[in-house]
């Protein structure tokens, strides 16, 4: 379904919000636009839109502008938005079915190092149960291909830093048991597809 915007032409998807409702398990609905979610989300200002306007582009079916937006990937899972919501709609929980959609309908994020990071810091918890941050920087910086001096220096000087001070340890610890189960919920909520 189309229709013309000032920004010219929008395409609507009606069953998107079902889906998204579905996935995320978040009633969206109750949203009444009180801004109090955007204004208090502390990574706003590098979302190109704010988290209240998503909650409505989900609500109206834009499934296309959505899924390809900066905001699903910028969203730090911070819950500041959750706790303050009167109507306690969870949007990190909303962000996250949003970005499993978006890696599913392979949506190329708009943020270039946003895979990267991503597939780097959700593998160690795929492979061991638990994040390592050694071995996500290592991986991050493998994915992302950045080898600028910038990065070398701080990989060098704050990595080996925290290393040495033991605030990062190099092995990664595993989860024993749990590591199953863990598995299980990767490949529930992934259908199957690597993060
Ligand atoms: S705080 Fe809640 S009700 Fe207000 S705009 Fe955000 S999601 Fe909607
Ligand atoms: S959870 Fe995401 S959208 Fe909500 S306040 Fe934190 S960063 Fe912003």
């Amino acid at each position: 379904m189309q229709y013309e915007s000032k920004s010219g032409t929008v395409t609507c998807d009606p069953g998107f919000a079902g889906r998204v409702k579905d996935e995320s398990g978040v009633d969206f609905n109750r949203c009444y636009q009180c801004l109090t979610c955007t204004l208090g989300c502390p990574v706003a200002r590098y979302m190109d839109h704010p988290p209240s306007e998503i909650v409505r582009m989900v609500q109206l079916g834009l499934k296309g502008q959505v899924l390809g937006c900066s905001t699903i990937w910028v969203c730090a899972s911070c819950e500041s938005c959750v706790t303050r919501c009167p109507n306690e709609i969870n949007i990190p929980r909303l962000m996250d079915a949003l970005h499993q959609m978006a890696l599913r309908e392979g949506v190329k994020p708009k943020v270039a190092v946003v895979p990267a990071f991503h597939a780097a810091f959700m593998d160690p918890v795929r492979r061991f149960g638990r994040q390592n941050e050694a071995l996500m920087s290592a991986e991050h910086f493998l994915r992302s291909r950045d080898f600028s001096p910038k990065t070398l220096k701080v990989a060098a000087g704050l990595g080996i830093g925290m290393v040495t001070k033991g605030k990062i340890k190099l092995l990664p610890a595993r989860t024993g048991k749990g590591k199953d189960q863990v598995k299980h919920l990767f490949k529930e909520t992934l259908k199957g597809k690597k993060p």
